[in-house]
């Protein structure tokens, strides 16, 4: 059965056949502009509604609803069709309010210092699976507007290339989200990054290096080994060059791997060519890798010699690490802890 949020205009129309016209509009409405369940569309008649709600259902069933940071962060694990667990993190912060969304169940690129690499690959998620994250986050969050969304959770965006784009242009054009606050990141998939640069919709780009010389990104990265830093910087110096968006680098901290004066050197000079932000991460604990994250100072003196070198950058504040929500930490394992559920 096809989830509500997987089909198009004109497949609601299919649904609604026999219908007035102007039926398809109200659906459609209600359930992105007003991202309401279809029994709470309240300008169909009641039957319909029902029809509707057999017909129309959602691809995500809640397992575990988790709140950190007094309630300022909230977890979910899904489960969607097959079995599969994903995982959706929702963050409030005092001027904006973000969602990070699943693309996968699972990820095959297998980076071992994130949980959700260190579990491999189940399937792609759906256009509507990835669509309906964003709706139920944005319900949950009543008046604190969700304004942000990131690809960012379990997953490769760019190895899903199709449905996640579908999943932004629906974001864009029937949720109302602008493009600018839409960020896809990617271990870097250069076939990928050159497929945005062709799209008209300007989103932000991050990009996980987290190493900047091929030896040591070969390990921590493996699909470096495929595509290897000097083709993945010139794929997102055309990207930049095409949207003329900032483009930013992620890099998780990692104690005596990759948070050496060496290191901030050559992650300087390639942030440097490329103007971008860099964002470093404090590594967060993942129960298959063993090796611990970087100091607080030493965190402090990686971005102070950044800084020094003229580039941009911030440390990520962690969020989420309570309820294992943390960037790297989504395993889809979440298991119901009564001590600290907020599940409803
Ligand atoms: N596959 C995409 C989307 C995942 S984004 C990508 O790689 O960009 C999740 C971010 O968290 C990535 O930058 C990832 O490298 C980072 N990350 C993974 N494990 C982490 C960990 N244990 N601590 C901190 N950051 C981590």
């Amino acid at each position: 059965m096809t989830s509500r949020y997987d089909l198009d205009r004109e497949g609601l129309a299919a649904v609604l056949a026999g219908h007035p016209r102007y039926r398809v509009d109200q659906v459609w409405n209600g359930l992105y502009a007003q991202a309401r369940e279809p029994e709470e569309i309240t300008n169909l008649p009641k039957e319909l509604r029902a029809e509707l709600a057999e017909r129309l259902p959602p691809a995500l069933e809640e397992v575990v609803r988790l709140e950190g940071d007094g309630g300022e962060t909230v977890k979910w694990a899904w489960a969607v069709e097959g079995g599969h667990r994903v995982e959706t993190v929702l963050m409030h912060y005092p001027d904006r309010t973000t969602v990070c969304v699943s693309t996968q169940a699972g990820c095959a690129m297998a980076c071992d210092f994130c949980a959700t690499g260190q579990a491999g690959f189940a399937r792609h998620l759906t256009t509507g699976e990835i669509v309906e994250q964003v709706v139920r986050a944005r319900r949950a969050s009543g008046d604190k507007r969700l304004s942000n969304v990131v690809f960012m959770g379990m997953g490769e965006p760019l190895a899903n290339y199709d449905p996640t784009w579908a999943a932004v242009e629906r974001l864009h054009d029937d949720l109302g989200l602008g493009a600018r606050s839409l960020t896809i990141s990617t271990v870097g998939i250069v076939p990928g990054i050159r497929r945005l640069a062709t799209e008209s919709l300007p989103v932000n780009l991050a990009v996980s290096l987290h190493a900047a010389n091929d030896e040591l990104r070969d390990t921590i990265v493996p699909i470096n080994r495929r595509y290897p830093l000097a083709e993945l910087e010139d794929t997102c110096a055309e990207w930049q060059a095409s949207k003329n968006r900032r483009l930013s680098f992620e890099w998780a901290m990692i104690a005596g791997t990759n948070d050496r004066a060496s290191d901030a050197d050559e992650l300087a000079a390639i942030a440097g060519r490329l103007r971008a932000h860099v964002n470093l991460i404090p590594l967060n604990p993942t129960p298959g890798f063993g090796t611990q994250g970087s100091s607080p100072e030493a965190v402090e003196a990686f971005r102070r010699r950044l800084d020094r070198a003229g580039v941009t950058v911030t440390v990520r504040r962690n969020r989420g690490v309570d309820i294992d929500a943390a960037c790297g930490q989504l395993a889809g394992t979440a298991v119901s802890a009564p001590a600290r559920s907020a599940a409803r």
